[in-house]
């Protein structure tokens, strides 16, 4: 019987690594299989997904660096958040950084090796005032560095911020999903799923390449899983990031460790089969819930971010690096395209205006 039933997984796995290496849609059951597969069936999902993010990423690493332009302080109360209203985790808070500070900290980072620049800021949203201002930085990192992507991270936007973005120079927008649309008042009071899914297509509309990704091990359900993952494939993203709880004390979410190093696994193997082409970024909390497993992430995911996160510590850049290496991966070069070269292609007709009419999925 058990016979049968690793026969039948197998067969299952087949048919949908085929379907992931042809970029045909892998549907929610299959999805769902993957995460609900055995501790002894792990190594061979991970092996399947490996081939896709060998066909199409090769042994490349992306590596991203983040810049928390202003900490802390936010009115709003994502329970996940340590900046959130009413933290009292024990995190920096600070008001805007000067555009000099954080451009020296993005020249530091390309220097070993970051692609892309992630400018954050806590908050709501961005007001005008704080669009010149991250506007500026973008121009201030692009003028010393014209080949680096920055990517901007400011909350919910408004009509014309994001155009206002592009105009500056930015290259991408990121706002994740963080769970279904099901779960979301779970997670959060002051806004809804659908803003998040707004300002993403907001984002894409402006020709801003959407990046948006989710959060794992707040509770949430394989069904939530596979749910998120669906609703972003919809938003068509160029960059998908996938983070693992960093349960902050001082959140309704402190303490929180309901993620395993095989449960990291499985969620990455899930979104590199609903994303084969897609980049697919190992980012916050995969130092401490994947652990020592982190190299075996790295034949899933193609991207991740080097050093330190928001508000909490990563593992020395260098322990990055080696763990590169070690694995058997090389840091892309700057003057590498990410994506395959269908994907590339329609980032730029995006941001030359011609994306309004590009399907959602694409
Ligand atoms: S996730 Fe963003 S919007 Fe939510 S509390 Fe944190 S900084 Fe504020």
């Amino acid at each position: 019987m058990a016979d049968m039933a690793a026969t039948l997984f197998d067969d299952l796995l087949s048919t949908i690594t085929d379907k992931a290496l042809r970029r045909d849609v892998v549907d929610r059951d299959e999805l769902l299989a993957v995460l609900a597969s055995e501790d002894d069936e792990l190594l061979d999902v991970v092996a399947a997904a490996a081939r896709v993010r060998r066909r199409f990423f090769g042994r490349r690493v992306k590596l991203n660096y983040l810049v928390n332009m202003k900490s802390g302080m936010c009115p709003e109360d994502c329970t996940y958040c340590s900046q959130r209203l009413g933290s009292t985790a024990q995190i920096m808070k600070y008001s805007w950084i000067d555009t000099g500070e954080a451009a020296d900290a993005s020249r530091r980072a390309i220097e070993v090796g970051a692609k892309r620049i992630c400018l954050v800021a806590s908050g709501r949203g961005p007001g005008e005032r704080d669009i010149d201002r991250v506007a500026g930085t973008v121009a201030a990192i692009k003028n010393s560095a014209p080949g680096v992507e920055v990517c901007v991270c400011l909350g919910l936007l408004k009509d014309g911020q994001a155009d206002r973005l592009r105009e500056a120079g930015a290259d991408a927008y990121n706002h994740n999903l963080n769970t279904s649309a099901d779960n979301y008042a779970e997670i959060c009071s002051t806004h809804t799923f659908d803003d998040r899914v707004a300002t993403v297509t907001e984002a894409k509309t402006a020709g801003l390449s959407p990046c948006s990704g989710a959060i794992f091990g707040m509770g949430e359900s394989d069904d939530d899983i596979v749910d998120v993952a669906m609703a972003l494939r919809d938003l068509g993203p160029d960059s998908v990031p996938v983070n693992f709880l960093i349960p902050f004390q001082g959140t309704p979410l402190g303490g929180r460790w309901e993620l395993t190093p095989q449960r990291c696994l499985r969620i990455l193997a899930m979104f590199r089969f609903a994303f084969p082409d897609v980049e697919v970024r190992m980012a916050g909390g995969r130092e401490i819930h994947l652990r020592s497993l982190q190299p075996l992430a790295l034949h899933l995911a193609n991207s991740m971010f080097l050093g330190d996160y928001l508000t909490s510590e990563g593992q020395p850049g260098q322990d990055d690096r080696a763990m590169i290496a070690d694995a058997g991966f090389v840091i892309e070069g700057a003057d590498e395209p990410t994506l395959p070269a269908h994907r590339h292609d329609l980032v730029t007709l995006r941001r030359r205006g011609a994306g309004s009419s590009t399907p959602a999925n694409t």
